[in-house]
Order: structure tokens, then C-alpha cells, then sequence
């Protein structure tokens, strides 16, 4: 039985899920990057169709597409974000006239919506280990280190009940190391690091020859990696890597349907989960990264799924002591949450999602099977209200405000797709 779900008044009840990784503009193209433009096609060419829609965007558009995402996001059981944001100044490379205009675009979206946000403004400064500049349309990502701790330092001012600001280094190819120090050194105690690692064979060989390291490995050993840090994806691990990061304390992002769209490779759960083999498993969360999918049932059933695929076993997550998979994988999430979200589990404890006791794959559900049940039947969402910090925001599965963000955000897709 899983002590986080309960039974009551016609419904299930369970702590809300937090999403440990979005970047909200790439929303609006999810389903337009599946064409073949090269006979190979990988992360690299998917990423050129991502530069060419991030070049449209300005704070208004960005602000309508998040709203929407987050109200999907809510709907379906996220209560938290973490947004790993670098789509920081005009399309040509310069700030707006408010640094941090398009950061303020996110915040208003999640003010609107009623998520919980944590949001990673990204530190994005090379294009590549050997530290060559950033090219054309990576300019809006840029920052120097004074000017990235400026503008964090003036987002942390903003922070309340559901916002938390925290640091993400783009990847280890996009920070040098001189300035990752002066970044790291600079933070305040409590805030949350995220960064993009192993995600690609391509970056783990370029590390190897540039810098004489695996990337984990390297981080591991230049860094001072805890519980404060965030791993993302972290897809491409030699053994003594997972047992490393389990060692850490570090929480692993897993995107599990964005992986899988980009040819991204599989993350080793079953080891991971094992960590050393003496308890100490690593720890872990979903993230829906660049959304074809915003579902955590999709991202936790796909999860396991993938193991099943590779090693042609069944309930991968589960052990003796934690049988049931839903269980195991639900148990999972929750654990990460506090850490790799900032947020307090006295804050989070007020993040409640209900599902509808009367949906057709839960009927006859038991405490001990509603957990799989519900992410392992079917595509219809059970989820019927959701409260984020005491507030009620869905109810029978519809966001409050889902007609006019849908419209708002509508309008802007006809705007960016026209641009
Ligand atoms: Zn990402």
C-alpha cells in the first residue's frame, strides 16, 4: 500500500507531481519537428527546427505559450515546474530594456495559471567545449557571469510562497569551467543547481577529448555535486558514474517521451534505483522537457516501459520490498521533489491532485493497485480536481481559466507560425 494515496469522498487523493524540467516555448512545436530533413536525423538536426521557432519569440508570445502549457500541465497532476529558461533577450541578442523581461513572461504565466514555479534562468555562454562563441541564433541565450548573477540575484528578490528561483548551467559545453566556479561560488546556500548532462554520445566524446573526462565524471570531480543539484537526463553513464551520482545525493531528471523523440538513448533506472547495491539507490524525477507529451502517467509508464523494451523483463521498478511498479514509481517522484524544486515539503504539502474514483480504469481500484491502475490503463485522465498551495485551480479535469489562455495562446501560435 502506498501511505501518499488515499481513499475518500468518491475520490483518490495524492501529493501533486512536480515536473523537474520544461522549456515552456518549445510547446509550441511539439508535433512539427517529425518530418525527415536529412537522411540521418538526430538531437543536432531536431535542434536546428528548435532554433529557427525560439528566434520568433518575444515576451507576449512567451507568456501566452507557457500559460497554456502550465494550465495543461495542471490539468493533468503537475503542480510545480522547474523551468530551465535561457531564452533570455531579443531574437538579434540584446536585452530588452528589462533584462529580464522574457523570466517575467514565465512568472506571469505561472502567477496566472496557479503552478508552482521553479525557475532556473540558464547560464549559456559557448557553443561548443572547445569554447568557440555563440553563434547567431544562440545570442539570446548569452550572458557574461556579472550579468547572469545580476539578473538572478533581482529574480530571487521576487520570490513567495510559489516561486523559487534557482541556477541552471546549460550544459557542460555551454559554461567553462572558470566560469562555472565564479557562478557556483556566487550562490546562496539554499539554491537549487540544474544542468544538462550526458544527454548526448555526441557531447560525452567531445568531453572526453577536450576536457580527458566522461561528463558526469567530470562534474562530479570539478564540483561539489549534492542534494542541491539536478541532473538532467544524465542518459549516457559508465557504472561508476551511477554509482557516483547515487553517492552525490543529486536528483536525476528523467524525460522519458523527449528522450525517446529525440533519439536521445535510455537511462539506466534498474542500476540507477540500485545505486551501490547497499540501499543507497540514486534518486530521481520526471521532467517533460519539450513536451510532445505533458502527462506524467505518459512519462512514468514510458519510463518503465523502455526497460521493458531492452530487457525483455517485466516491472522493472519494482523490487521484493515494493512490488507494485506504480507504486515504486510514484514513491519516486514524490521523494525528489523537496530537493530538487527548493520548495519546502511543508509548502508542497498543500499541492493535492484527486482522481475520480468513478473513472472507468479505476473502477474497483484497492489502496494497493490504484497506483498502477492509474498509470498503467489506458489514455483518458482520471484526474479531477487539483489544488496548488490550498487552491483549488482544476475541477473535473478543466483548468479554471482554460478558455481564454486556449484562446490567447491560439492567437500567438498564428503568430509565431506566421513568423
Ligand atoms: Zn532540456
Amino acid at each position: 500500500m502506498n501511505p501518499s494515496i488515499a481513499s475518500g469522498h468518491g475520490h483518490w487523493r495524492l501529493p501533486g507531481i512536480a515536473n523537474l524540467h520544461s522549456h515552456a516555448f518549445q510547446r509550441a512545436m511539439a508535433g512539427m519537428a517529425e518530418r525527415m530533413t536529412h537522411p540521418s536525423d538526430s538531437f543536432w538536426t531536431w535542434r536546428e527546427t528548435m532554433y529557427r521557432m525560439a528566434a520568433r519569440f518575444g515576451p507576449d508570445t512567451l507568456h501566452a505559450v507557457a500559460a497554456q502549457l502550465y494550465a495543461e500541465m495542471l490539468e493533468v497532476g503537475y503542480t510545480t515546474v522547474c523551468e530551465f529558461h535561457y531564452l533570455h533577450h531579443a531574437p538579434d541578442g540584446r536585452p530588452y530594456d528589462d533584462p529580464a523581461a522574457m523570466s517575467q513572461a514565465l512568472i506571469a504565466a505561472a502567477r496566472e495559471t496557479g503552478i508552482r514555479l521553479t525557475l532556473l534562468p540558464v547560464l549559456y555562454m559557448t557553443g561548443g567545449f572547445d569554447g568557440r562563441p555563440l553563434n547567431t541564433r544562440q545570442r539570446r541565450f548569452g550572458h557574461s557571469v556579472d550579468g547572469y548573477l545580476q539578473m538572478f540575484e533581482t529574480l530571487r528578490r521576487e520570490q513567495n510562497e510559489t516561486l523559487r528561483v534557482g541556477c541552471a548551467l546549460h550544459s557542460l559545453r555551454a559554461v567553462p569551467p572558470d566560469a562555472m566556479d565564479l557562478v557556483l561560488a556566487a550562490l546562496p546556500q539554499d539554491a537549487r543547481i540544474h544542468i544538462h548532462v550526458a544527454e548526448q554520445i555526441g557531447e560525452v566524446q567531445d568531453c572526453l577529448a577536450i576536457r580527458g573526462e566522461r561528463p558526469v565524471r567530470w562534474l562530479l570531480d570539478h564540483a561539489d555535486v549534492d542534494a542541491r543539484w539536478t541532473l538532467v537526463h544524465a542518459t549516457h553513464l559508465d557504472v561508476d558514474e551511477i554509482v557516483a551520482i547515487a553517492d552525490s545525493g543529486a536528483t536525476v531528471a528523467i524525460c522519458p517521451t523527449t528522450e525517446a523523440n529525440l533519439g536521445d538513448g535510455l537511462f539506466p533506472l534498474r542500476a540507477h534505483l540500485e545505486g551501490d547495491g547497499a540501499g543507497s539507490g540514486g534518486r530521481w524525477g520526471i521532467g517533460s522537457d519539450s513536451h510532445s507529451s505533458v502527462s506524467p502517467v505518459e512519462e512514468l509508464r514510458w519510463l518503465e516501459y523502455g526497460q521493458r523494451l531492452v530487457t525483455r523483463h517485466r516491472n522493472i521498478a519494482a523490487t521484493a520490498a515494493s512490488p507494485s511498479v506504480g507504486e515504486t514509481l510514484l514513491r519516486g517522484v514524490q521523494a525528489s521533489a523537496v530537493q530538487a524544486t527548493g520548495f519546502a515539503a511543508e509548502a508542497l504539502s498543500g499541492d493535492i491532485v484527486t482522481l475520480d474514483e468513478h473513472a472507468s480504469q479505476l473502477i474497483g481500484a484497492t489502496a494497493d493497485d490504484i497506483a498502477d491502475r492509474w498509470l498503467f490503463a489506458g489514455n483518458r485522465s482520471a484526474v479531477d480536481t487539483v489544488a496548488v498551495d490550498g487552491r483549488e485551480v482544476v475541477r473535473s479535469g478543466r483548468h479554471f481559466d482554460r478558455e481564454p489562455i486556449a484562446a490567447r495562446f491560439a492567437s500567438a501560435m498564428r503568430g509565431l507560425l506566421a513568423g
